[in-house]
């Protein structure tokens, strides 16, 4: 033991899925988009004498775009690097009650990562056996709630009303939506900012726009709220977002038919992969995202996991309490998941 270790912030930390460098892999852990972004960004160049100078600390392109797509004023929107910046800026700033703040056992596996390096209390609330979050469970007295609308990594999507409900009963505790998926199939709870002072929305470009490279999320709220979030990143690191993200990000915006055909692109290839899977003798979860959530009526998640691995198509397992008979399957192109499904065939077919 060193001397110095009470000095330390020990934390256990999240472990992203496995990002491999051999090309010939099909991957599909950790929910990239297939298709790249809009093609109006290829033949950009950039003048490379700007990187010189800080980037603007209020990342004014990108917010100012993201208020006039989404028709809100400027003041609503706050940019960060990747949803996953903007959400533990949002857990700083708006969890500091001392009180629990509530979310689901099965959920994004960041949001307890989060509150313990920032000595949150917490308290995971189970989803019910069909994986349905219960809302009247997030009617008692909190520090705060999060959840990702759809949930993740079941796929489920809960209505517009539903989220309503939990907003409405928790006034004085902020509640934050990440909806990182919900593109692919959702409504948005963005309306709700304007009824309530306690809602923010977290989204990201790095899965309907097909950005994980560039490291884009943002959130939208009432001026006061987003006021209170810039306070605390201004007093973390002013320069969040490089010039290449703002740039880049601003200019994808503008591709609305682009962005439209790939999403339905991809919901297309996971309805009919799903229906592939059930008749291979999976049960998949209703998925409202890019990724479906399957357990095998016969052969365990983490035998196929493996057989998978060596067939270079790696898939998502998570080794916890009530998933870990699921495999979380990105949606990838049609010609990929044909691949998975005859792959899954020879391997359920060996098994039996
Ligand atoms: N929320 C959820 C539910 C996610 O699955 C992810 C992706 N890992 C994120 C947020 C973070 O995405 P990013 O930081 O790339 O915006």
């Amino acid at each position: 033991m060193y001397s110095w270790m009470d000095k330390i912030r020990a934390v256990e930390p999240y472990v992203p899925g496995e990002q491999p460098k051999d090309s010939k892999i099909i991957k599909l852990n950790t929910n990239e988009n297939p298709y790249g972004p809009s093609p109006r960004i290829k033949d950009m160049s950039l003048d490379t004498n700007m990187f010189r100078k800080y980037p603007d600390p209020r990342a004014g392109l990108l917010v100012d775009k993201l208020a006039e797509y989404h028709n809100l004023k400027p003041e609503q929107v706050f940019v960060g690097v990747g949803s996953d910046d903007v959400l533990a800026m949002c857990f700083m700033t708006f969890f500091n009650s001392g009180k629990k703040i509530l979310f689901p056992d099965i959920t994004y596996s960041f949001y307890d990562v989060w509150a313990e390096m920032l000595r949150i209390p917490y308290e995971r609330k189970p989803l019910d056996k069909d994986f349905k979050i219960v809302k009247e469970d997030y009617y008692t007295e909190n520090g705060g709630i999060v959840f990702p609308n759809p949930n993740a990594p079941t796929g489920i999507l809960v209505s517009v009303d539903f989220i309503e409900d939990i907003v409405k009963n928790n006034p004085s505790s902020i509640v934050i939506i990440d909806e990182a998926y919900i593109d692919f199939g959702g409504e948005t709870a963005l309306p709700l900012i304007d009824k309530y002072d306690n809602l923010v929305i977290v989204r990201t470009f790095s899965k309907s726009r097909s950005m994980a490279g560039l490291r884009i999320g943002y959130a939208m709220s009432n001026p006061v709220l987003i006021k209170y979030l810039n306070d605390v990143k201004y007093s973390y690191n002013s320069y969040t977002m490089n010039m290449p993200s703002l740039i880049l990000g601003s200019e994808i915006i503008d591709d609305e038919e682009y962005f439209v055909n790939t999403v339905n692109k991809i919901i297309n290839t996971r309805d009919r992969f799903t229906a592939a899977l059930e008749r291979i003798g999976f049960s998949v979860l209703p998925s409202k995202t890019n990724f479906v959530f399957a357990a095998h009526k016969d052969i365990p998640a983490k035998e196929i996991f493996d057989k998978l691995k060596d067939r270079k198509i790696y898939v998502r397992y998570f080794n916890a309490p009530r998933i870990d008979n699921y495999l979380r399957i990105t949606i990838g192109t049609d010609e990929e998941m044909d691949r998975v499904i005859s792959e899954l065939l020879q391997i359920c077919s060996a098994t039996k």
